[in-house]
């Protein structure tokens, strides 16, 4: 049986005091049967679970491990700070050193603000749009992830139509439903928000058409409102501009979170001066979001992606990985999907509605010491070497052949 004794009993004593055993997109039973739902240890491209397996990790704590955990750069910043003072009645120097250090980095920004999730930087950025705007209507992408509060969760449980009285939808890379939904905002049109490039959960991943953010750019300054970048989960592994340079566009807004702090809790808010008054006036605040330690690990993380071209890395290892699997499912004679950017991927397989091509690969994946996902948007990370990806790829090659004698 793949889930160990460790892991099976954990999970029982979880199940007395933790609703459900596990809460939200972490919890081990929205994966079939088999992964592991706890962890022990992680470093550089690899994690170990409770039992202390090793598996080469292609999720990177879904996200934020981009240089390697436990990276030693980042580490060292953060515990020099650990030792000053991380959580204080107010910042230290860190801050403004981040700040400006963003600013310096994304094309976008005049400045820069700091919480601590992704949702926190999505909400804020709604939030001063509103407020710089004085309207309400908020145009966001049919199956996009914004984050997990009333506002903006997938799930309706506790959630009133109030919450999401002021939110209208529409198709991601179709820029005539952009313009219906533009149109129905009447005056009203706060913002638009989009996500980095189509990654919504199972399906196919998409960047963005320079069309439609082109688009997206005129109908947001023809409202005189904000376009919003939620680059939460691909904020720089794509660019370290933000993931719109990649089409030319720039946003008034950006959410950023997941990578920007190599796996220490932080989230941004980039913006230009035409919200700086904006973003002066709304009430935001955590108890945790002035904390030091995130922010110096940041300032680490984000000068040594640009001092070692971490995203050329990311790239290389992504291709690599693309090309070896394309090649083994031919040889297999299966038809893979693989989408979105090679360092960001999702890997599908056609005629499998039921997943069940995509389990079995995953799952004899895990069994072979790799930890990817059958649905959701992977993570590359630039401590993946070639070596790891061809070890991967070995194991891959296994699991491909196991499918095949589905
Ligand atoms: N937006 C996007 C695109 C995301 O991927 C996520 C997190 N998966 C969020 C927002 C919310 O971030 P968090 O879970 O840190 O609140």
């Amino acid at each position: 049986q793949r889930v160990t004794d460790v892991d099976r009993a954990l999970r029982a004593r979880a199940a007395a005091v933790i609703p459900g055993g596990m809460w939200g997109h972490q919890n081990a039973a929205r994966l079939p049967e088999g992964y592991p739902q706890y962890f022990s240890r992680a470093e550089g491209c690899r994690t170990w679970d409770s039992k202390g397996r090793e598996y080469i990790d292609f999720i990177c704590g879904w996200g934020p491990m981009i240089l390697g955990y436990n990276d030693t750069d980042v580490e060292a910043a953060a515990t020099a700070q650990r030792n000053r003072g991380d959580a204080m009645n107010g910042p230290s120097e860190r801050l403004v050193e981040l700040a400006e250090l963003v600013v310096q980095t994304v094309p976008h920004a005049d400045w820069a603000m700091f919480s601590k999730n992704g949702t926190d930087a999505t909400t804020a950025c709604v939030t001063i749009a509103r407020a710089g705007t004085g309207r309400r209507k908020v145009l966001l992408a049919r199956g996009a992830y914004h984050g997990a509060i009333p506002w903006c969760t997938p799930s309706v449980a506790g959630v009133t139509e109030e919450d999401r009285a002021h939110l209208i939808y529409f198709d991601y890379n179709d820029p005539a439903s952009l313009d219906t939904a533009v149109e129905q905002a009447k005056g009203d049109l706060a913002a638009i928000m989009v996500s980095a490039f189509k990654h919504d959960l199972g399906k196919e991943h998409i960047l963005p058409t320079a069309e439609f953010a082109e688009r997206a750019r005129a109908r947001a300054d023809e409202a005189g409102a904000a376009l919003i970048v939620d680059d939460v989960r691909a904020g720089f592994r794509l660019d370290m501009g933000g993931s719109w340079e990649l089409v030319g566009v720039r946003p008034d807004l950006a959410a950023w979170s997941k990578a920007i702090a190599n796996g220490h809790a932080l989230a941004a808010v980039t913006g230009n001066d035409r919200f700086r008054e904006a973003a002066t006036k709304i009430f935001t605040t955590g108890s945790f979001w002035t904390a030091s330690v995130s922010m110096a690990a940041a300032i680490a993380t984000i000068n040594k992606l640009v001092r070692t071209d971490a995203i050329g890395t990311m790239k290389a290892m992504g291709q690599r990985l693309r090309d070896g699997l394309d090649a083994q499912a031919e040889r297999h004679g299966l038809k893979l999907r693989q989408s979105g950017p090679v360092q960001m991927p999702v890997v599908l397989f056609e005629d499998d509605a039921d997943r069940r091509l995509g389990n079995t690969f995953c799952l004899n994946l895990l069994e072979r010491g790799v930890y990817m996902h059958p649905a959701h948007t992977m993570f590359l990370s630039a401590a993946h070497t070639k070596a790891d990806i061809d070890a991967a790829l070995q194991a891959a090659d296994e699991s491909l052949a196991a499918v095949a004698r589905l």
